[in-house]
């Protein structure tokens, strides 16, 4: 096992564990799940890859809600700009 040292987590799209800082973080907060840029909130939390598949194989699993698509996107385009 390599990379012991760097927190992983597992994508619900693709079920595969990747560094927690390349995945997007939702959090379920006032009842609904919201994308977490900041990855400080506490609570339940799922995590995706910055990929528009996974998000889409994660509703398939209703891992995610597909009304958070606006909002995925948002932070996909934001990444693009910070890269
Ligand atoms: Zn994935």
């Amino acid at each position: 096992m390599k990379n012991h040292s760097v927190p992983m987590r597992r994508c619900v799209g693709c079920m595969t564990s990747y560094p927690k800082k390349e995945l997007v973080r939702f959090v379920l907060a006032d009842g609904r799940l919201q994308v977490c840029e900041s990855g400080k909130e506490n609570g339940r939390g799922v995590y995706l890859c910055r990929s528009l598949d996974c998000f889409v194989k994660a509703v398939k699993r209703k891992k995610i809600s597909n009304d958070l698509m606006d909002e995925f996107e948002k932070v996909l385009k934001s990444v693009e700009v910070n890269v």
